[in-house]
């Protein structure tokens, strides 16, 4: 599970020649260009444009070279190919005898494996089974976010082009962030054709459950009325019967944990669950999955537990290290995003203002 719900669709960036080139064998690694969300091919000038949610000037064009948009779908489907694997069983629990660990699922079935890895997303069962429930605890963030995909009218598909072919973060002074992006919009697509995804976040101490059903895309409407144009009329043209999500923002510190004698540990979001303004989750699960197969070829003797332990410990220790990072400048990142005279600064100094729209 995702620290915000979303549907399971939504798209994802990474970035060609991160690791993610060492954990595939080349034939998959291949055919990442071929799932992408349309068909802009990845280049050195790519760049994440910047608006001005008040008045729609262009406050930065942030570079994001070779930047891939990937579909969670056909992503998960690349990835597993020729990799046997058992749907819909629930993990319920773990035991280590410090030589195995067995873990429990929901259907009473048992699997014993000398590793157990535990990748089982922000809201972690394997955390808490090696932390205890109160340190494997998610943490809230001051940040609530709705979040929904839609098919545009063909004038609102047409404005958001103009802006950037595939995606575009709008930041509002009042302290609301809006993110647009392709979603699915393949070569032989009509504007108007597209499927795009939305995500408006914003600073709030309410309760998220406050917000249900149709009341999210109408707060959401409400919302983008103070944004300039074109981004007011895009979201406002959003179909009213589209489904919306709506969830506060949360993320854990990570800490280290006991790997009961490197019989268990965890990667992924279960490792590092960490707000998403940055687009650094899957690129550190990415990263733990290298580091891993790094630690695990360096064995000289497969059968050997002292050395498997000794591996784990070394991949935990990166890890834990990394994504504690990674889960403190994503929340300091969400949070900057959310303070205009932060963003200002940091815009001004690093690359000036410019008006235009970029491509
Ligand atoms: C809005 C949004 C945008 C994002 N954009 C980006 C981006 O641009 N770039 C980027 O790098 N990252 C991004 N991320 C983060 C990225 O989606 C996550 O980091 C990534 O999906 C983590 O993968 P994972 O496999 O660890 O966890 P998940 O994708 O959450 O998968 C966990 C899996 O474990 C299963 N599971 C859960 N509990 C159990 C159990 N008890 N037993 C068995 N199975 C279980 C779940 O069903 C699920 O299949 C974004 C996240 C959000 C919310």
């Amino acid at each position: 599970m995702l620290p915000l719900e979303l549907d399971n669709e939504t798209g994802i960036l990474a970035y060609i020649g991160h690791r993610i080139q060492s954990c595939l064998p080349k034939e998959l690694f291949d055919q990442l260009l071929d799932i992408q969300v349309d068909s802009l091919p990845p280049g050195p000038d790519d760049v994440l444009p910047i608006f001005n949610g008040e008045s729609g000037d262009l406050i930065n064009a942030m570079p994001t070279p070779y930047a891939l948009r990937l579909p969670r779908s056909k992503l998960q489907k690349l990835l597993t190919t020729g990799i046997e694997i058992h749907y819909s069983k629930r993990i319920r629990e773990i035991e280590s005898n410090r030589n195995s660990a067995t873990a429990t699922f929901e259907d009473g079935s048992k699997e014993t494996a000398n590793l157990i890895i535990g990748a089982d997303g922000a809201r972690s069962m394997v955390r808490q089974v090696l932390l205890g429930p109160q340190k494997a605890a998610l943490q809230m963030s001051p940040l609530l976010a709705s979040t929904c995909l839609a098919k545009l009218p063909v004038e609102s598909a047409r404005l958001l082009a103009e802006k950037h072919p595939r995606l575009n973060l709008t930041i509002h002074p009042a302290r609301t962030i809006l993110w647009i992006c392709v979603h699915a919009k393949y070569n032989d697509t009509k504007p108007g054709d597209g499927v795009y995804t939305f995500i408006m976040s914003w600073v709030s101490d309410r309760d998220p459950k406050e917000l249900q059903g149709a009341a999210i895309l109408s707060d959401m409407k409400e919302r983008a009325t103070q944004f300039a144009h074109p981004f007011k009329q895009i979201v406002l043209s959003i179909p009213d019967d589209t489904v919306c999500s709506h969830n506060r923002l949360s993320y854990w510190p990570t800490e280290p944990w006991d790997n009961r004698n490197g019989t268990v540990t965890l990667a992924g979001d279960a490792a590092h669950p960490m707000t998403f303004h940055r687009g650094q989750g899957l690129n550190n699960a990415i990263d733990d999955a290298a580091q891993l197969v790094q630690q695990l070829q360096g064995l000289t003797d497969r059968t050997s537990h002292q050395e498997i332990t000794a591996a784990i410990n070394r991949y935990d220790e990166e890890v834990q290290q990394r994504g504690r990072e990674a889960v403190e400048s994503s929340l300091e990142n969400s949070l900057m995003l959310h303070d205009w005279d932060r963003i200002m600064q940091a815009a001004i100094l690093t690359r000036g203002m410019q008006k235009d729209a970029v491509h």
